[in-house]
C-alpha cells in the first residue's frame, strides 16, 4: 500500500506504524554494525512517503507540518536514525514549497525527481564553522567561471549521504563576499563521500563528510543567497524534536512492558505494582504528555498562521526543540532506572535510545541560543 492510496490520517498512521515495526526489527543490527538503513529508505520511497511534502502545484500531497511531525514521531519509535535522516529531506521539500524562494524551473525539476524517489539534504556544517546556526562563514568556496560555478570544500555531518541525489551546499563566493546555497547533483564530477561517521549516537544516519573537488554546476544552480547568522522561522525543523519524542516513547513503552512482566522473587506480582516504579512511570508519562502537547500545538499554530505570523514564531519553535529533546533525555533516563542494570546490556534497546537521544542536543537550534533568544525577546517586549 502507498500513503497516497488513502486520504485518511488514521490509515496513513497505521501504514507508518507497520513500517516502524519493521524498522524496529532491523534497528539493533544497523546500530551494531554502524550500517546505513538502505532497506528502510527504499521502503519509504516505494510507499510514497518521501514525496508526501511535495507542493500541490507540482502534483504533490503538500501534507501539513502537523501531519509530518506525527509521521516522523511514529517512524522514530522504530528507528530514530531513519527518522532523523529522512526528516531532513521531508522538511526541506516542505520548506522550499512554502517559501517559494528558488528559481521555479530548478525547483520544479527537483520536485519531478523527488516524485521518482530522489532525496535531498542541506550540507552546511564544516569543521571550521561548527554549527552553521552560529553564523560561521563556510570555507567551501564557489568561484564563477563563465556560466558555471566551480565549488571546492568539505562538509561534515552530511546525513543521508549514502543515498542522497542532491546536496544543497552552502559556500562562500570570494569575489562578492556573499554566501549562498548551491544545488549539487550527486552525479557531478568531483563529488566524493568520505566515510567518516563514527558517532556512537544515530549511527544509522550515514552522516559522513562530503568532499567537493572542483565540482562544476551551471550558474542557475546557485539556488538561494543567505545572510549569515540570520535565520528565518523554520517550522520544518520540528521534525527534529518529533524524532527524539518518538525515541523517548519507544523507551517508555519498553520500560512499562518490562515493569509489567518482571517479577523478582522478593515480591508478589510484578515491579509495576511498586510505588517507586509507579513514581517513575508517572514521571515519564508527564514528560511525554508535556512534550507532545507542546510539539503538536506549535506545529498546528504554524499550519494555521499567515506568512508574517510564522516569521515571528522562532522563539516558540526553538523552545519546542529544546524542551522536547531534553524531555526525551529525561524519559530515556527514567526508563533505564525502571529496567535497572539490564538496560545497559548491548542486547537491550534502551542503551541505543540512551545514545541516540543525546544527539538531539547537537541538532539545531542549540539550547544556549534558544535561551538567549527567549531572554532577548522578552526584554525587548518589556521595552515596548
Ligand atoms: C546526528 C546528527 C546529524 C546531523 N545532520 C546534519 C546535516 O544533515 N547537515 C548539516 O549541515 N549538519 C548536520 N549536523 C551538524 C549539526 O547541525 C552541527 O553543525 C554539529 O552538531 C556541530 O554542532 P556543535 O554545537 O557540536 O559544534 P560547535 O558549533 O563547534 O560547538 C561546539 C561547542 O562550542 C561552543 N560554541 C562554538 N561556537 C560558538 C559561538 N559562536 N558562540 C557560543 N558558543 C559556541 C558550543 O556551545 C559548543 O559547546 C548533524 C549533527 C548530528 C549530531
Amino acid at each position: 500500500m502507498k500513503f497516497q492510496d488513502t486520504q485518511s490520517m488514521e490509515e496513513r498512521l497505521e501504514l507508518m506504524s507497520e513500517l516502524s515495526k519493521v524498522f524496529l526489527s532491523r534497528a539493533a543490527k544497523i546500530d551494531e554494525e554502524g550500517a546505513f538503513p538502505f532497506q528502510n529508505i527504499s521502503e519509504l520511497k516505494t510507499t510514497g512517503y518521501t514525496s508526501l511534502t511535495l507542493p500541490k502545484r507540482y502534483g504533490g500531497e503538500e501534507i501539513s507540518l502537523f501531519d509530518l511531525v506525527r509521521f516522523q514521531e511514529y517512524m522514530a519509535r522504530g528507528d530514530g536514525a531513519t527518522a532523523l535522516s529522512i526528516g531532513w529531506h521531508m522538511g526541506i521539500i516542505q520548506d522550499l514549497g512554502e517559501k517559494n524562494s528558488w528559481n521555479e524551473y530548478i525547483f520544479q525539476m527537483l520536485c519531478e525527481d523527488v516524485k521518482n524517489g530522489a532525496l535531498i539534504n542541506n550540507c552546511a556544517s564544516e569543521p571550521q564553522t561548527g554549527s552553521p546556526t552560529r553564523g560561521g562563514k563556510p570555507t567551501t568556496t564557489a568561484v564563477k567561471q563563465d556560466s558555471y560555478w566551480l565549488i571546492n570544500g568539505r562538509k561534515t555531518f552530511t546525513t543521508l549521504s549514502p543515498v542522497l541525489d542532491y546536496f544543497n551546499v552552502t559556500a562562500s563566493i570570494p569575489e562578492s563576499d556573499e554566501v549562498a546555497y548551491f544545488l549539487i547533483p550527486r552525479s557531478s564530477h568531483g563529488v566524493e563521500i568520505e566515510e567518516t561517521w563514527d558517532s556512537i549516537a544515530m549511527k544509522g544516519t550515514g552522516s559522513h563528510d562530503l568532499v567537493l573537488n572542483n565540482v562544476r554546476v551551471k550558474e542557475e544552480y546557485l539556488v538561494e543567497y543567505m545572510e549569515l547568522g540570520k535565520k528565518g522561522a523554520s517550522g520544518w525543523l520540528l521534525h527534529i524534536p518529533a524524532c527524539y519524542l518518538g525515541i523517548a516513547q519507544a523507551a517508555a513503552s519498553y520500560a512499562i512492558e518490562f515493569a509489567k512482566s518482571y517479577s523478582p522473587n522478593s515480591i508478589q506480582g510484578t515491579i509495576s505494582d511498586l510505588p517507586n516504579v509507579q513514581q517513575k512511570i508517572g514521571e515519564m508519562e508527564l514528560e511525554l504528555m508535556r512534550a507532545r502537547h507542546f510539539l503538536y500545538s506549535v506545529a498546528k499554530q504554524w499550519d494555521h498562521s499567515a506568512k508574517d505570523e510564522r516569521a515571528q514564531m522562532n522563539p516558540e519553535l526553538g523552545a519546542v526543540k529544546l524542551s522536547v529533546t531534553n524531555s526525551a533525555i529525561t524519559i530515556v533516563d527514567l526508563a533505564m532506572r525502571i529496567v535497572g542494570a539490564r538496560s545497559l546490556s548491548e542486547k537491550n534497546p534502551l542503551q541505543r535510545y540512551y545514545r541516540d537521544v543525546r544527539a538531539g542536543l547537537h541538532n539545531p537550534p542549540m539550547d544556549d541560543m534558544t535561551i538567549l533568544q527567549l531572554a532577548r525577546n522578552v526584554i525587548n517586549r518589556c521595552d515596548d
